[in-house]
């Protein structure tokens, strides 16, 4: 079982917060798929044999791609995997983007799970992040994505913005909820370095939400979430019952997965590639049959680390049994000497056999699994 993962990097405007790779959107869009196509011919041996369980459009901006374009790379995908009816297919949209034409023409496409990217339902917040869409544009693409048959919906929403509150995130936790979507994804907000945002925070002229006010905000997600019947999964994803992402958890139960375009990331289990983060050194290596990536080969103590860092941001945690049997004695002992008083604390538990952190502690699940990595001195 594989993924594959297109990175669309097209985007009409920068938003502020962003540090995904994108370009501004250009001629390049209509090469785009035919570039694609060669890359997966190049590079499908690097999960050879494997049933395609998941393909994901992501960005960038994939709604920017026509239907057609969309389905040129898919037909590209069936021609050297095989594709099930119940394989998962994701693409990312933007609020402002989606029409009926472009959703009828998705769905005709093959996509089946459409993944929104909200941010918010309030446009003062929408509007401090440098997003293309209103509050109303929001609420309308997800209605206008049910009438045009996707059961599947996923938004995202983002929270910690400097100036929310408890009621300002409540407010579109509970728009997000009184919508029929069946997958939400809460990311708190960060500032990465080359952003705008990561800028004015060095400048002074944002200033980081208090901790305790992102506390809060998480709690009331975890208590909403669970009045409306979904279930927290991981840290930043939570679904109704039979809707997790299996793209994303994929991710986390070390699936093998392709990415294809510029930036994207690769990964089969012994090997990680990473595609060069230039639009053009991309595109020039794929027309020379050379493609510009870089990649390492993964030690078993690089594996043991990824395995803490990917399975304990989730509900299912890790299974010391298997981890036992494919890892040596002394890297398993390390790991669960420093569990130890987090275990006493009861920030971490072990409940059949897996080592799992309680979801009321997932928010600082980052420092937990931090004291767990193993570090050669
Ligand atoms: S957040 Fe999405 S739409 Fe905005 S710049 Fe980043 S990739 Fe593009």
């Amino acid at each position: 079982m594989a993924g594959i993962y297109i990175h669309v990097p097209f985007c009409k405007k920068k938003c502020l917060y962003c540090d995904f790779y994108s370009i501004g959107t250009s001629s390049k869009i209509s090469q785009y798929p035919i570039l694609i196509e060669k890359e997966l011919s190049l590079r499908k041996n690097f999960i050879a044999n494997q049933r395609i369980d998941t393909i994901y459009f992501g960005g960038g901006t994939p709604s920017q791609l026509e239907p057609l374009q969309i389905d040129y790379m898919l037909k590209s995908i069936s021609k050297e995997f095989y594709i099930s009816h119940d394989t998962e297919i994701t693409i990312e949209v933007n609020p402002d983007d989606i029409s009926e034409e472009l959703l009828q023409g998705y769905r005709l496409a093959g996509v089946n799970r459409i993944s929104i990217g909200i941010q918010s339902f309030i446009d003062d917040e929408l509007l401090f992040l440098g997003r293309r869409h209103n509050a109303q544009a929001a609420e309308q693409s997800v209605i206008l994505a049910l009438n045009n048959g996707f059961k599947n919906i996923s938004i995202d929403l983002i929270y910690g913005l400097p100036n929310s509150s408890i009621d300002s995130w409540r407010y579109s936790l509970e728009k997000a909820f009184s919508l029929n979507i069946k997958h939400l994804s809460c990311y708190h907000l960060t500032y990465e370095e080359g952003t705008v945002f990561g800028r004015r925070l060095k400048n002074k002229k944002i200033e980081e939400i208090d901790e305790s006010i992102s506390i809060q905000q998480f709690d009331l997600l975890r208590e909403l979430s669970i009045k409306t019947g979904f279930t927290q999964y991981e840290i930043s994803n939570l679904a109704k019952e039979n809707y997790h992402s299996r793209h994303n958890t994929s991710y986390w139960q070390g699936i093998s997965y392709l990415g294809l375009g510029p930036a994207a990331h690769s990964y089969n289990g012994d090997k990680r590639e990473w595609n060069s983060s230039s639009y053009n050194d991309w595109a020039q290596g794929i027309e020379s049959e050379k493609p510009a990536l870089e990649y390492e080969i993964l030690d078993e103590q690089t594996k043991f680390n990824e395995l803490l860092l990917t399975h304990l941001r989730t509900i299912w945690g890790l299974n010391l049994l298997s981890l036992k049997k494919d890892f040596n004695k002394t890297l398993v002992n390390q790991m669960l000497k420093s569990a130890e008083p987090y275990l006493k604390t009861g920030k971490l538990s072990i409940v059949d056999d897996c080592l799992r952190i309680p979801s009321k502690y997932l928010f600082t699940s980052d420092g937990i699994i931090g004291e767990l990595i193993q570090i050669d001195d």
